[in-house]
């Protein structure tokens, strides 16, 4: 395992939404690789962070009573320890779902990049990052003719630290794109490429989420580059993928 899969499969091992064989290699190569160990101290950090810093939420008076009469309805009588258990995995999820209810109605306010980063995130998890994995790109351009209705142009910027990882198909606000990956050092940067009315348009950047979204149009299509590398070096990407 290569620190770039170690590196995306951290944050889905961290969850437990790995299977049995990922999580033992993501296992391995933290055991062997002290870059990739780091990253994860680090990501446990920031969400024990998050944790301190988010507001606490206190069910209301009432709803601890209510969730255990569900509970207990469906749930035959146990012995003690596994009624806690029930009880604190009914008020967790409870939690869980006002959490979750109170952030997407937030996410999906005003933020027209998002489609963007959920996209990426996707790509994130195990087994969706590429359809074809190939950093050649007469491997990877001619996989998209007949799967999708445009020419694809890929390129790899292997030379100047922008490795092209693969590609696969995608979909974004519904449409149909084609999602290029390329690498810089540990991190992935998805590239999504569809048709648009307007030819050409300058790149313009947004942050979203901790991620950067840039998007410009070119010769028809759409070009939408997300990633967390720095600024310097999205945007370095996005001059070479623009001096076609
Ligand atoms: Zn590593």
């Amino acid at each position: 395992m290569t620190c770039t899969e170690a590196n995306r499969l951290i944050g889905p091992w961290l969850d437990d939404e790995l299977d049995l064989r990922s999580a033992v290699e993501v296992e391995g190569h933290l055991a062997r690789c002290p870059v990739c160990g780091r990253e994860r101290n680090e990501i446990l950090a920031l969400r024990e962070t998050a944790r301190e810093r988010l507001p606490r939420f206190d069910p209301p008076p009432g709803l601890e009573e209510r969730l255990l009469r569900g509970v207990r309805a469906v749930a035959a009588p146990r012995p003690r320890p596994a009624r806690r258990w029930l009880r604190e995995a009914a008020l967790m999820a409870a939690a869980a779902g006002l959490a979750v209810a109170v952030t997407s109605s937030v996410q999906r306010g005003a933020d027209p990049s998002g489609e963007i980063v959920d996209a990426h995130l996707r790509s994130l998890q195990a087994g969706h990052l590429t359809d074809v994995t190939s950093s050649d790109q007469h491997t990877v351009k001619p996989w998209f003719q007949g799967r999708i209705d445009f020419g694809v142009p890929v390129r790899d910027f292997a030379d100047v630290g922008f490795p092209l990882l693969g590609g696969r198909l995608d979909r974004v606000d519904g449409q149909p794109v084609a999602a290029l990956v390329y690498g810089r050092r540990q991190h992935v940067i998805n590239l999504f490429v569809g048709p648009v009315a307007d030819r050409d348009r300058p790149p313009r950047s947004v942050s979203s989420r901790g991620y950067r979204v840039s998007t410009w149009a070119q010769g028809g299509l759409e070009y939408r580059l997300v990633t967390d590398v720095a600024s310097p070096d999205a945007d370095q990407l996005v001059a070479l993928l623009r001096a076609g």
